[in-house]
């Protein structure tokens, strides 16, 4: 288990996270390219109680989920970086987003989810699901 610190792009927020292995997963889902604005996340699932905002003030956007349940979504209210979701469907986790946390760029993806939205152009860089990995 090692703890990273995560910031925003503005600086205003930061936060620490622990994960238990330096990896990540890609997420492919639409939701996901319209927050981002790009072609898809880069995310750990951890359990909540690890991820802890240590400067500023993280703001909630609330939509829902393909649940039905509402999903939280934490960003900077100055800059609008997503640091990390917590889904009511799973109210102890919290989706966090690896890219943003110390030496992230460099963890290796493990699973691509949502692979049904994957855009046609992108290469496969590990085990893609058509939703969610069986559990
Ligand atoms: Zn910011
Ligand atoms: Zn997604």
């Amino acid at each position: 288990m090692t703890s990273y610190n995560g910031k925003c792009h503005c600086g205003q927020t930061a936060w620490t996270a622990k994960l238990p292995e330096a990896t990540t997963i890609l997420c492919h889902c639409d939701t996901c390219k319209l927050l981002s604005g790009g072609s898809y996340t880069l995310n750990q699932i951890i359990p909540k109680d690890d991820v802890k905002v240590t400067q500023g003030d993280l703001k909630a956007y609330v939509y829902k989920g393909d649940s039905g349940k509402g999903v939280n979504c934490y960003y900077c209210p100055n800059c609008t970086s997503h640091a990390y979701h917590v889904k009511e469907a799973m109210p102890d986790k919290a989706v966090i987003m690896t890219v943003l946390l110390d030496g992230g760029k460099d963890f290796k993806p493990v699973a691509e989810i949502y692979g049904k939205a994957k855009m046609s152009w992108e290469p496969e860089s590990a085990q893609t699901f058509e939703t969610m990995p069986p559990s």
